[in-house]
């Protein structure tokens, strides 16, 4: 949609908006509504990842499936942005299933011999869109984010290290504490009667930063302060359910650095000898490791290196408490991938790497007028659906909430302008909308990556998956 920016009459000004957390789809917001013309702020608790002293953060990194759903929404705002962005992913083509059982002829293969073992892992390539060759693409999420925060045009005032704290709904003026750590940028503390309490504002005011808005929108993840401000005042049906199943991270180097370990010379390659063609494993793919009850999938990362996940029921982690117990479970299960990745590595990686819990959050409905005033709020991405990751759409779904957000400013013809104290119907009009069409389409996404687990992890093995896949591309 063309943006409306339009020149402001003397008794207006221009529409705030106030937009908390900086992730991708709080960034991907702040850009579309600044080119609306709408005056926008962004609160992000963490630090600026464009100053190098906040690299570190960067380092545990859960790539990405950006897929058409998400380049689709960033061109809607942005063309030459999502075109950077593709390009600076790896195309998926289809997954790589690593299977148990021996070897039977059919697809490739590796084996491995240990002296203690002799096992065979047949491998098998099924394209996710045999005639027209559509692909997702692998991108680390902290690039992801880099670039969209880069995107971001001066226009834009950026406040990293400044954490919503309250929201005063009766004069729409949200508070921030400034957070001087990473570790709880994203945590989601429950208010306490002080900051329940609207006449105690004043106190807030003179501990940290405050913006009276318009509009605030709430990007700020699944632990969404901005929900719980919402929840306060407004209606709001919630329902939240964790999963059995943890995840934690692991790390499989590229090809050259692997040959260095082996050959005892220890310490990374030179930065030039790590080119294209040194990954371990086929690079085009997702690759997957599929065990009925949990899972080991693989992406790859433009160093040759691929991001491992392993995810498995909580039960089984606990019981893999000490190393030579993890080494018989990795030996068992996933031989190859213990190989390429190098046992001191992988074992070392799952013993000290956090286990991630698994949420799906759907809240209904996604936006809310303040009774008290003429402000608004609206909940994008993670705070208003939170899914489990096996259809790889979290995040996808998230920069579609922008486009549609987007779209409906656009049908409702919203223009940049407010009058101090009144609302803005048509924008009213965009917000009801976006809660109505949107919440059915959220309900079905959330519904199917909770179904893809079960495909993931065991139907992706069966035969008939296979002779329907082989129908498919005739
Ligand atoms: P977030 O990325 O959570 O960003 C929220 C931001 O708000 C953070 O920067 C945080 O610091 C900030 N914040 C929080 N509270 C405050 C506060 N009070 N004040 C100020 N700032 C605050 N999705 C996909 O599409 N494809 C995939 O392949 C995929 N794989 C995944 C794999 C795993 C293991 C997991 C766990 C998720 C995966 N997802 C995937 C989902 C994806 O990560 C999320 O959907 C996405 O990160 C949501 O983006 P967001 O901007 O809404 O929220």
């Amino acid at each position: 949609p063309q943006p409306r920016s339009q020149p402001l009459s003397t008794n207006s000004r221009k529409k705030r908006v106030l937009i908390i957390g900086a992730g991708p789809v709080g960034s991907l917001t702040a850009l579309s509504l600044d080119k609306r013309g709408w005056e926008v702020e962004v609160w992000e608790g963490r630090t600026d990842p464009r100053e190098e002293s906040s690299h570190p953060q960067a380092l545990r990194s859960i790539n990405l499936a950006i897929s058409a759903r998400g380049i689709t929404a960033l061109k809607s705002v942005d063309e030459g942005l999502a075109e950077g962005l593709v390009g600076e992913a790896i195309p998926m083509r289809g997954r790589m299933i690593h299977h148990k059982h021996k070897h039977t002829g059919i697809g490739s293969k590796g084996s491995k011999e240990d002296g203690r073992r002799k096992e065979e892992v047949r491998r098998e390539a099924q394209a996710y869109d045999p005639k027209g060759g559509e692909c997702i693409n692998s991108l680390p999420r902290p690039l992801l984010n880099l670039r969209l925060i880069q995107a971001l045009p001066p226009s834009i005032t950026l406040h990293f290290s400044t954490k919503l704290s309250h929201i005063s709904w009766s004069d729409s003026t949200a508070y921030a504490k400034p957070s001087d750590s990473d570790k709880n940028a994203g945590e989601s503390v429950q208010p306490n009667e002080d900051e329940r309490d609207d006449t105690n504002t004043r106190n807030k005011e003179a501990r940290g930063k405050k913006c009276q808005f318009d509009l605030v929108v709430g990007c700020d993840g699944s632990w969404s302060k901005v929900r719980q401000e919402m929840m306060r005042v407004e209606r709001v049906d919630l329902a939240q359910r964790y999963i059995d199943h943890d995840y934690v991270e692991l790390h499989m180097p590229p090809k050259s650095e692997s040959e260095r370990e082996r050959e005892g010379k220890g310490g990374k390659p030179a930065r030039e000898q790590v080119g294209e063609g040194e990954f371990l494993m086929e690079e085009n793919y997702l690759h997957i490791w599929p065990r009925e009850k949990f899972m080991l999938i693989a992406l790859p990362n433009k160093d040759g290196s691929f991001t491992l996940t392993l995810f498995c029921p909580k039960d089984k982690l606990a019981e893999l408490d000490r190393r030579e117990k993890a080494k018989v479970f990795f030996e068992e299960h996933f031989p190859d991938a213990l190989d390429w990745a190098g046992e001191e590595r992988l074992l070392s990686d799952f013993e000290k790497n956090p286990r991630g819990a698994l949420v799906t959050i759907n809240v209904k409905p996604s936006h809310h007028l303040s009774p008290a005033s003429s402000a608004s709020v609206l909940l994008l991405g993670d705070a208003s659906h939170s899914m489990v990751p096996f259809y790889g759409q979290g995040l996808n779904c998230g920069l579609e909430d922008v486009r549609v957000f987007n779209s409906l400013l656009q049908k409702y013809d919203v223009g940049n302008e407010a009058v101090e104290g009144e609302r803005d119907e048509r924008l009213v009009q965009a917000l009801r909308e976006y809660s109505e069409v949107r919440n059915g389409d959220l309900e079905a996404i959330v519904q199917l990556a909770m179904d893809n687990y079960t495909e993931m992890r065991s139907k992706v093995v069966s035969p008939t998956y296979h002779i329907r896949r082989v129908l498919d591309s005739v």
